[in-house]
């Protein structure tokens, strides 16, 4: 392929990779913004396959490597629970991170042809992307265990991290001072301290990863995910690779925005997460000194809570991680239909962080065929609980405890919540009184206006349809 062609299948790709990010900022447009990215991945991988850089023998080697990858991701895709994603993606970002350090000690290897400033230039791409790239690594193995469970939720704190982690920032620069100074000689006179440096970013990755509790650990993928486009990105201007610089900055800016995104919606400040030290065993912060709940806790059974759809005429459902687990958004999606054939108005209010990972009650909505224009964002909605007569809260917890806005105390204070308290009447769908994942007592089951109704909430949601179909 002509280097003209190259360089229009890359812009082309490009381009898709922007239309796909902004396609999967909303729901409606999700499945079209995904195709768009798979077009461009395709164009990117056969445009660099049959590039200059590609001829005779590594057409066999790109095969070998892609037709097995290929395989095993899309049936590890294929197999993965929603809930388990998290993981799956951590375990992608440190084959991202492994390959730039791979990149980058294979660019100081080969030869070269540049001198002077341009050469000083390409040294420092291969050393940012090789530290970039170990930390990516070893991070998204240790956040992987964690998710996982095979290694402790528990923050393991050592004394003086912070200048045990500073320590081994200052080091790295150090010796990339030697690495450049060294040059790129056919003795590779900076291959030593390159190697000790990609020791330490290991070490650094895994110790600031550990010192994370489990609760924070999707923020830490968030930002792995950042890191890895970073990754990449330096890999990109090592291979002189003009969509790979794109394609890992667009990733390193949407990770990073998300990670802010998902901090400001839990209420965590970005750089406590990063300091770490933060959450339990089991993946949940401790309780703190929380105010415990007063009242009493009323109950309901199938029957009542039929007569009081029944009755309702505008009802807000607040799905959460219950609702996933139970896998009820099918059911769900049965009673909605029935209840706007009776002409109520249903709606839903998706809280950012509901469930475990983001956008994951719209994703569980959509593949129930719930209309995306009844599905509406915490802000869009928050406001219209006092003229509400009924919400039904499926499987979530967190967020819609009132004590996020009224104890300061409380570990999740100052996080916004869905204020279904202000509606006539709450019903809560869970299998008993216990917390959700932040280890918090909630005071809205203690309410005069909320009634619990315990069990699975699939189950409950089927006993409710038959009630309505009757
Ligand atoms: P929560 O974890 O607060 O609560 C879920 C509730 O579901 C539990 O209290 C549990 O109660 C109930 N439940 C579990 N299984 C079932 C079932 N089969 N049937 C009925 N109920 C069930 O979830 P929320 O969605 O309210 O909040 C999400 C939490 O996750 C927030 O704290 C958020 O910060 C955190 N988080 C979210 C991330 C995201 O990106 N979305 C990332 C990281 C953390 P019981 O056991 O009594 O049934």
């Amino acid at each position: 392929m002509s280097e003209s062609l190259l360089t229009v299948a890359y812009i082309a790709a490009s381009a898709l990779f922007i239309l796909s990010l902004g396609g999967l900022s909303n729901q409606e447009t999700a499945r079209r913004g995904n195709l768009y990215g798979i077009i461009g991945m395709v164009i990117a991988l056969l445009a660099t396959a049959a590039g200059a850089g590609v001829s005779g023998g590594g057409y066999a080697v790109l095969a070998a490597a892609i037709v097995p990858g290929a395989i095993i991701g899309a049936v590890l895709a294929a197999r993965v629970a929603m809930t388990s994603m998290p993981e799956l993606v951590a375990v992608l970002h440190s084959f991202v991170g492994l390959a730039a350090v791979l990149v980058g000690i294979a660019s100081y290897l080969g030869p070269t042809s540049l001198s002077g400033t341009e050469l000083t230039i390409h040294q420092i791409e291969i050393y940012v992307g090789v530290f970039v790239g170990a930390v990516t690594f070893t991070g998204s193995v240790i956040a992987f265990g964690k998710l996982r469970g095979s290694i402790s939720g528990k923050p393991f704190i050592m004394p003086a991290r912070h200048m045990v982690n500073l320590a081994m920032v200052l080091g790295s620069c150090y010796l990339g001072y030697d690495f450049v100074a060294a040059g790129h000689g056919a003795a590779h006179p900076g291959l030593m301290p390159l190697l000790i440096m990609t020791g330490i970013a290991c070490v650094l990755g895994v110790h600031m990863v550990m010192a994370i509790g489990g609760a924070d650990m999707p923020v830490v993928v968030s930002m792995l995910n950042s890191y890895s486009g970073w990754a990449a990105s330096a890999a990109g201007f090592m291979l002189s690779n003009d969509l790979l610089i794109i394609t890992g900055a667009l990733v390193g800016s949407s990770g990073a925005i998300l990670s802010y995104i998902m901090c400001a919606a839990m209420n965590r400040s970005f750089i406590s997460v990063i300091l770490g030290g933060f959450g339990t065993d089991g993946g949940a912060p401790a309780a703190g000194g929380a105010k415990t709940p007063q009242g009493t806790v009323t109950s309901v059974e199938v029957d009542e809570v039929a007569e009081r759809v029944k009755d309702a005429t505008s009802i807000i459902i607040i799905p959460g991680y219950g609702m996933a687990v139970a896998q009820a958004q099918h059911s769900l999606s049965e009673v909605v239909k029935i209840l706007r054939g009776k002409k109520k108005d249903v709606r839903f209010a998706i809280h950012p962080v509901a469930g475990r990972l983001p956008g994951h009650m719209n994703v569980l909505l959509a593949e129930a065929n719930v209309p995306y224009d009844i599905v509406l964002e915490m802000d869009e909605i928050n406001d219209d609980f006092p003229g509400t007569d009924l919400v039904l809260v499926i499987g979530a917890n967190d967020i819609v405890n009132p004590s996020a806005l009224d104890d300061p105390s409380s570990p999740i204070a100052g996080m916004p919540v869905l204020e279904c308290w202000k509606s006539g009447n709450t019903i809560v769908m869970k299998r008993s009184m216990g917390t959700g994942y932040a280890g918090v007592d909630n005071p809205l089951f203690f309410k005069d206006n909320s009634d619990m109704w315990f069990g699975d909430a699939k189950k409950n949601i089927d006993a409710l349809l038959s009630k309505l179909r009757g």
